[in-house]
């Protein structure tokens, strides 16, 4: 976490049994099923999650554009359920910038401290100050209509941030760029978060992205919370099925509990191998395991004890310059994917057709009870 994240007091954002269902004709949508969560003061937050998990109905709800079915929406602690969006201390980015074409870049930024009577002096050097921010300096009497995608973005995050809300929502405010222009814009958001300390909650379908930018990430699925954390534990250490194969790349195998081997439980491969893996689950017990492409070693050698192993033949290789993917098929039909960094000692990588041994350390997998 960063210095600002504040973790003490009352939270930014808070949600308490937040429900929302949609009445369309006969049918009802449940569109967020039961929320309860916090983001704390100055964080970088992010609702992650496929089309129609419910992230913008969430979003709609502490914004108040939306009133949930049941339960409280806080805002630095007090209960803001039924107050209406513009006496809520937060803004709101969309994808769409929403700018005045009309204006210029300037006063599309001083539109709202001007509806507020702020006086000229302060509202001249606010919107200097937050142009400076988001490096739009020189473009101050532009048309929003002769500027870039990027520069229109920047424009409606000034926007928002000129008047300092307590909180920034923003509802996959990069989706309408190509990627480099995204991934370089990833990096310049949390850099003007981190400036401002402002507590940012940022929607977006892109795992990658929210791996880049948050502090931490709650993962949605059909209106729920399936996990809650930072970004390298939600990575690492998924706790459902869905999150291992929403974030990234995972292997997953079903397997049986054998027997407990020291700290680790053994599940047996018959005649493939076994996985070592932490678990509370009995002798018996059926679970998934899961393990991440990149954890994995692929060799012809005979793995160390002590080690994950299973033995398989090479099927795709796919080879991308800075790594190199395999898909290696076991006896049993399960494949699994391993990444491998070409480094310049990369020697007998394995190809097609190999008999191959597949390793890994036991503190690299997860048991998900099945
Ligand atoms: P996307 O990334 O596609 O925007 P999302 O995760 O933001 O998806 P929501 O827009 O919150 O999801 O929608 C969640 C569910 O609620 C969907 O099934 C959607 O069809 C439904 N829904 C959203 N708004 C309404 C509405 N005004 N009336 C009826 N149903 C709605």
């Amino acid at each position: 976490h960063p210095p600002t994240t504040a973790r003490e007091g009352p939270a930014a954002i808070g949600l308490e049994g937040v429900v929302k269902t949609y009445r369309s004709g006969q049918e009802t949508v449940a569109a967020v099923r039961g929320i309860d969560l916090a983001v704390h003061q100055g964080e970088f937050f992010s609702l992650l999650g496929p089309s129609g998990c419910g992230k913008t109905t969430t979003m709609r709800m502490i914004a108040g554009f939306e009133e949930p079915t049941s339960g409280t929406v806080r805002l630095a602690g007090r209960d803001v359920t039924g107050v209406p969006p513009d006496r809520r201390d937060v803004n709101m980015v969309f994808q769409s910038y929403a700018l005045f074409p009309h204006m210029s870049v300037a006063d599309n930024v001083a539109f709202g401290l001007r509806r507020k009577n702020v006086p000229k002096d302060e509202v001249r050097r606010r919107v200097g100050e937050a142009l400076d921010l988001v490096e739009l300096s020189g473009l101050h009497r532009r048309r929003p209509g002769r500027l870039s995608g990027g520069q229109q973005q920047r424009v409606a995050l000034a926007r928002a941030l000129v008047n300092r809300p307590g909180a920034l929502l923003l509802d996959e405010p990069l989706g309408a760029l190509d990627l480099k222009l995204r991934q370089a814009m990833q990096i310049e958001l949390k850099r003007i978060q981190r400036e401002v300390g402002i507590t940012f909650v940022y929607v977006t379908h892109d795992q990658s992205e929210a791996l880049t930018m948050s502090d931490r990430i709650a993962v949605m699925n059909e209106g729920v919370v399936e996990q809650l954390g930072p970004p390298a534990q939600i990575y690492e250490r998924p706790a459902s099925r869905f999150v291992a194969g929403f974030i990234g790349t995972s292997n997953l195998l079903s397997g049986t509990v054998t027997t407990g081997v020291g700290e680790y439980a053994r599940v047996e491969f018959d005649g493939i191998g076994h996985v070592l893996v932490r678990t509370d689950q009995t002798s018996g017990s059926a679970v998934d395991v899961t393990v991440r492409p990149e954890k994995v070693h692929i060799g012809a050698d005979e793995p160390a004890p002590g080690m994950s192993r299973l033995r398989g033949t090479v099927g795709e290789v796919v080879y991308l310059g800075a790594s190199t993917h395999y898909t290696v098929v076991l006896a049993n039909g399960a494949e699994v994917v391993v990444f491998r960094q070409n480094s310049s000692d990369a020697s007998n990588a394995a190809e097609r057709g190999d008999q191959v041994w597949l390793s890994w350390r036991p503190d690299h997998s997860y048991a998900l009870p099945r």
